[in-house]
């Protein structure tokens, strides 16, 4: 008997149908004598339709308001799973995100979970009942509702998973594992058996929003053991072929790892890049420039600046899509004047195109490889950023999904013919 930790998506938790299913799975699970804590998420389109009627309402909505309203689409999830579950005689109940509690920070929209109740699932646990956890929403030191960001789900479900020390904690989703780049982009992408801890955080980082980066995060911190499986395939297969389906993310690399240079390519297109031309080349000019943009709470991704011609150069840093207008504003308010910049130019059609791999470590040339594949087709590199284990470049969105196809290409990662298979849900 194991305590497992399952997370279900909004495709998983999609219809009533696919809800009775994972009720059925859970079930199954349950009768094999395992204690089970479920998370999951908003059905599929509801945060969304929940966001955008805050939106209809107020277009610039209150942070705090909009936690209450987006944050409710779990809550519906965990009553409608637990009745599910009832009904097929299983005793289950069902928990908000503060009735648990799930403690945040006040960061409403993207908050951190900093504490997470055992007691009250521990004991629920021990009369064998089933416990279902709201995804995505918390409680901060105030009492106030909060939520963890976009796809936050994952980290919820691993968080209760590391605080209950939990076996196992695994993700069902729409696509039966991880896969060398999005499947949706590249058909030919080919299913990762185990991807190391490193990558993951990395592809996750750079935009594979397969899990959210924060419960990579998590599972690492806490050495949480996390499997990427789907949730549509027959919720009454042999449960020890399920146990071994899809992607183990490890924390070893052992002799299972495929010994690839280029484990995956990930991308993004929530970049957008702000350049400030004629920047006096000067001690303190970076700082003067991306301080006031990072003192807005702006996150800033790549940076680079010109080599610099008769005293000045150009500076370009990239910024989430979403905080484009915010940061051009911050620029020219507080920084255009005092750097004495010639002027500031903000582009929104820019996507970033990474290759991960912890291979890249014992083979050069992977850089030039890259590149060499991007000039073949045209595609012009504005920003490089590497580590040891990843090459990113920003480049004009359009060419996007043709660099990730490019790029899977060439580095061989396509699946063999007659290969892993690929179900994708709606
Ligand atoms: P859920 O609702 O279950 O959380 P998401 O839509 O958040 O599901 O994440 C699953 C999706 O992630 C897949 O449908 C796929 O399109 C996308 N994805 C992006 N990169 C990858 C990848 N490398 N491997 C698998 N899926 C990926
Ligand atoms: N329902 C939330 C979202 O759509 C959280 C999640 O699905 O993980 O972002
Ligand atoms: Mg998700």
């Amino acid at each position: 008997m194991a305590l497992i930790v399952h997370k279900y998506g909004g495709t998983s938790m999609g219809s009533p149908e696919r809800i009775r299913n994972v009720a059925r799975r859970i079930a199954k699970w349950y009768a094999a004598g395992h204690q089970i804590v479920v998370v999951p998420s908003a059905i599929s389109g509801e945060t969304n339709r929940l966001i955008a009627l805050a939106k209809e309402v107020s277009p610039d909505p209150d942070p705090r308001e909009l936690d209450v309203i987006a944050s409710t689409g779990e809550q519906v999830s965990v009553g409608l799973l637990a009745m599910a579950l009832k009904d097929l005689g299983i005793k289950a109940r069902s928990y908000a995100g503060w009735q648990v509690p799930i403690i945040t920070d006040s960061a409403f929209t993207k908050a951190r979970i900093e504490s997470i109740g055992r007691d009250r699932i521990m004991s629920d646990l021990a009369a064998a009942n089933v416990v279902i956890v709201t995804g995505f929403q918390g409680m901060d030191g105030d009492g106030n509702i909060t939520t963890l960001g976009r796809g936050g789900s994952d980290t919820s479900a691993v968080a209760v998973a590391a605080a209950l020390e939990a076996q196992e904690c695994l993700i069902y989703t729409d696509v039966d594992g991880v896969y060398t780049t999005d499947p949706r982009i590249v058909p030919e992408a080919r299913r990762l058996k185990v991807v190391s801890f490193e990558e993951m955080l990395e592809l996750a980082s750079l935009g594979s929003k397969v899990l959210q980066i924060r419960s990579v995060e998590f599972a690492g911190k806490y050495r949480v053991p996390v499997r990427v499986l789907s949730s549509l395939t027959d919720p009454l297969m042999s449960l020890s072929v399920e146990s071994k389906s899809g992607t183990l993310i490890t924390f070893e690399e052992d002799e299972h790892m495929e010994q690839a240079v280029i484990t995956g390519i990930a991308f993004n297109r929530d970049e957008a890049k702000i350049t400030l031309l004629g920047v006096p080349d000067r001690p303190g000019v970076a700082y003067k420039i991306v301080g006031p943009v990072a003192a807005a709470n702006i996150d800033i991704d790549m940076i680079i600046q010109n080599q610099s011609v008769n005293g000045t150069t150009d500076f370009s840093f990239t910024v989430h899509r979403n905080d484009l207008a915010k940061a051009l504003d911050v620029l020219k308010k507080q920084v255009k004047e005092s750097v004495g910049a010639r002027e500031i130019i903000g582009d929104a059609n820019v996507a970033k195109v990474s290759a991960v791999g912890i291979g890249m470590r014992s083979h050069v040339g992977i850089a030039a490889q890259m590149f060499e594949t991007l000039s073949r087709d045209g595609i012009n590199i504005q920003m490089i950023s590497t580590s040891e284990i990843k090459i990113s470049v920003i480049i004009e969105d359009k060419y996007m999904e043709l660099a990730v196809r490019a790029l899977h290409k060439a580095f061989e990662l396509e699946a063999q013919v007659g290969g892993a298979g690929l179900t994708l849900g709606a």
